[in-house]
């Protein structure tokens, strides 16, 4: 008999076979309850000693809780039950038994620290809340590639074994790289911008990235994933942030129609954002922390606190998602392209959730010597970027993109706290494993 799955089953179903974990287990006597939990939810299953006999109704007794096993049986109606049907078996195999005591409850009904929890994240995944995030994340993934698939981008994969740093500071991995030292990529940056030379001019890229950060913050993984986009022949970041809103539109809309059962289940009530978003300066923004009496030097990142207050004035005028675009030219990565007119600024943007901030991007330097000063000015040595640099000597068109943090974007919209639940098996200073 084909399995079906518990979701698919009802009082019309007849004779079914259903396979899955032993989520609850109930005995009373001469009957027991069991509750059989597979990926699209949970069955209960009836056995009645005058109706198995013995050898099932032994196998029953035995079972631990999260032993894996397969039942056929006739469903039957039951106001009871939860889900309105229950299954009485002919047969009950167990596939795979569990130990016990287990290492946390999959149920959620006993509290665990999410240490614990991640410790034993198999175990905890089980858990139809926390398998919801996941679907959320993989139809925000589906709605970015869709987006970027109808408008002419290219999926590229780039090395993630790199000579360099990308994004300035200490912030790398090194890994031994037989005699060498070599470095895990901090992002897609520098391959992204020399398939611009390569002429590709449309590319994008969902892909791992790796910043040995140091401080430990809710918001900060070690291993993180982006959503990294770059084109060619802009006029200048907005061009960018017309193609940054779309996606994050895109994403959104597409978690509504395809995850919109997840979202119930974790209680969110997600709106799709009206284009074009809010678009602030930073500037502005220094000027919104300070009236909240949070007072940023210019030329400084703008702190979690601050961030919080911002959110909070936006956030009265319906912006979710906003933009914090010309950040001074102190606070960008090397390439970003100052802006021509007044060169203390940059042609950059934040993308920001609420206080989240989700991605940065903007318009690349594409002059050769501009770019040399700039990597001088950070005290990084361009001699060691060689092979990027090339890049820039015969033919590189004006260019742009962004890094979009893909944990971050998850755990931001569905009102997640720590970063860490928003990935199947985080990575930070404290964890390598499971
Ligand atoms: P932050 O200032 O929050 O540390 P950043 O400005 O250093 O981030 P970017 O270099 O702008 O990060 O990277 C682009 C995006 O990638 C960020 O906006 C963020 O969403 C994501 N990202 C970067 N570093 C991390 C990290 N350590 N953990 C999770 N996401 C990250
Ligand atoms: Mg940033």
């Amino acid at each position: 008999m084909e399995r079906k799955y518990t979701s698919e089953v009802d009082g019309s179903s007849g004779e079914v076979k259903v396979q899955g974990w032993v989520r609850d287990k109930r005995d009373l006597g001469s009957i027991m309850f069991l509750v059989l939990a597979d990926r699209t939810g949970e069955i209960q299953i009836t056995v009645k000693e005058d109706e198995v006999g013995e050898e099932i109704m032994d196998r029953a007794e035995s079972l631990n809780r999260e032993s894996v096993i397969s039942v056929t049986g006739k469903v039957e109606e039951n106001e009871q039950a939860p889900g309105g049907s229950e299954i009485h078996p002919d047969s009950l195999d167990v596939l795979s038994e569990s130990e016990k005591p287990l290492p946390m409850d999959p149920r959620g009904k006993q509290d665990a620290s999410l240490s614990t929890r991640l410790d034993n994240r198999f175990m905890d995944l089980r858990n139809s809340k926390r398998r919801a995030i996941f679907e959320v994340r993989n139809a925000a993934c589906s709605g970015a590639r869709g987006w970027f698939e109808e408008n002419g981008f290219m999926e590229v994969h780039t090395p993630k074994i790199t000579v360099s740093g990308t994004e300035g500071g200490a912030e790398v991995f090194p890994i031994i790289y037989y005699e060498k030292e070599a470095f895990l990529v901090q992002s897609a940056q520098l391959y992204k911008q020399l398939m611009q030379a390569a002429g590709a001019e449309k590319v994008y890229e969902i892909t791992p990235q790796w910043r040995a950060e140091k401080s430990r913050t809710p918001r900060h993984l070690t291993e993180s994933f982006s959503v990294d986009m770059e084109m060619s022949f802009i006029e200048d970041q907005e061009d960018v942030m017309e193609v940054q809103e779309k996606v994050v539109k895109a994403m959104v809309e597409e978690i509504k129609d395809s995850a919109s059962d997840a979202l119930d289940e974790l209680d969110i009530d997600l709106k799709v954002p009206e284009l074009p978003l809010k678009r602030l300066t930073y500037d502005e923004a220094l000027e919104i922390a300070g009236e909240k009496g949070e007072e940023i030097q210019w030329g400084e990142d703008i702190n979690i606190k601050a961030m919080r207050n911002i959110a909070e004035k936006l956030e009265e005028k319906g912006h979710d998602f906003y933009f914090i675009k010309r950040w001074p030219v102190g606070e960008r990565a090397f390439y970003y392209r100052p802006d021509p007119e007044d060169g203390k600024y940059t042609q950059t943007f934040d993308l920001n959730y609420r206080s989240w901030e989700l991605s940065s991007g903007g318009q690349r330097i594409h002059d050769l010597d501009l770019l040399k000063k700039r990597i001088e000015e950070q005290g990084m040595d361009p001699s060691e970027m060689k092979f990027y640099l090339d890049a820039f000597r015969y033919g590189m068109p004006p260019h742009g993109g962004f890094g979009m943090g893909l944990d971050r974007f998850v755990a931001s919209i569905l009102d997640i706290e720590n970063i860490k639940e928003a990935v199947l098996f985080p990575r930070t200073p404290d964890r390598l494993q499971p």
